[in-house]
C-alpha cells in the first residue's frame, strides 16, 4: 500500500490538491496521513478539512488547529499567525470546528507515531537538532515517528551517538531498516526551505521505503485568496519564496 503523508497544509487547498494528484499519478493511494496544522495562515480551512475527510485521512492536531478551535491561547503566536488564527476561527463552520477540535495530539498507526512537534511537546516543540532527536527516540515506542511543525523535509536515524538531521531533496528516498527513524514530510501548504513547490512524503509499506517529493502548484491563486480574505500580505508573499 502507498501512503501519502502531508503536514502543515495550512488551509492551502491548491497545495493539498497538487500533492494528492501527484501521489495518485504514481498508483493507487491506500491512505493519507496528516501530521497537523491543517488550518491557519491560508484562505481555505473548510475546503482542506473536507478534502482530508473525503480521503479518509488520519489526522492529528497542530498548534494552529488548537488555536483556531480555542484549545490553546494564541498569545505566543507572532502577529501574522495570531491574525490568521482569529480569521480561521471565524471562517470555520461549527461542524468543521467540532471535527478539528476532536483531533488527537498523538496517534500510533502500525510502526509509526504521528505527532506535530515532538513527543515531549506535541503541539509546540520544533524538532530541529540532534539532541532533540535523541530525546524523541527516548520517548518513541514505534519504529518511526513522523513530525511536522518546522516545515522542513528531513530524517534522522537512531545511532550510537547523537543523530544528525539529514535534509532531503525531491526524489530522495530512505529504506527503513533496523535503525529507528524520525521523518518530516515538510510543510505542504507553506514550505520554509526556499523552494515554493509543495512538499510531501510517500511511503510504500511493501518495500518499506519513504520517498520525499516536491510538487509545483499555482500558488498565485492561493495568494489572491489570502489577500481577498484580508489576511496579512506577508502570508501571501512567502508562498512565492518558500519562506
Ligand atoms: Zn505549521
Amino acid at each position: 500500500m502507498r501512503i501519502a503523508i502531508v503536514s502543515d497544509v495550512h488551509a492551502n487547498i491548491e497545495a493539498l490538491d497538487a500533492v494528492l494528484a501527484d501521489a495518485a499519478a504514481g498508483g493507487e493511494v491506500g491512505a493519507v496521513w496528516c501530521t497537523g496544522d491543517l488550518v491557519g495562515y491560508g484562505p481555505d480551512p473548510g475546503a482542506v478539512i473536507d478534502r482530508l475527510r473525503a480521503a479518509g485521512a488520519l489526522c492529528i492536531a497542530g498548534n494552529h488547529d488548537l488555536a483556531a478551535t480555542g484549545r490553546m491561547d494564541d498569545n505566543e503566536f507572532n502577529p501574522a499567525a495570531r491574525a490568521a488564527a482569529r480569521w480561521t476561527a471565524s471562517a470555520l463552520s461549527a461542524e468543521h470546528r467540532a471535527w478539528l477540535a476532536a483531533l488527537p495530539l498523538v496517534c500510533v498507526e502500525g510502526e509509526f507515531t504521528l505527532v506535530h512537534g515532538s513527543l515531549r511537546e506535541p503541539a509546540w516543540e520544533y524538532l530541529l537538532s540532534g539532541e532533540q532527536a535523541l530525546d524523541q527516540f527516548a520517548l518513541q515506542e514505534t519504529h518511526a515517528s513522523i513530525v511536522g511543525h518546522s516545515h522542513v523535509q528531513f530524517y534522522a536515524e537512531e545511532c550510537e551517538t547523537t543523530p544528525e538531521l539529514i535534509g532531503v531533496r525531491d526524489g530522495d528516498s530512505l529504506a527503513l531498516g533496523e535503525a529507528r527513524v524520525i521523518l518530516n514530510p515538510g510543510g505542504a501548504g507553506q514550505p520554509r526551505d526556499g523552494d515554493p513547490r509543495a512538499p510531501y512524503m510517500l511511503y510504500d509499506d511493501a518495500a518499506r521505503t519513504v520517498r520525499w517529493r516536491r510538487v509545483p502548484y499555482d500558488f498565485t491563486s492561493t495568494q489572491r485568496k489570502i489577500v481577498a480574505a484580508g489576511l496579512p500580505q506577508r502570508l501571501a508573499d512567502r508562498l512565492a519564496l518558500g519562506r
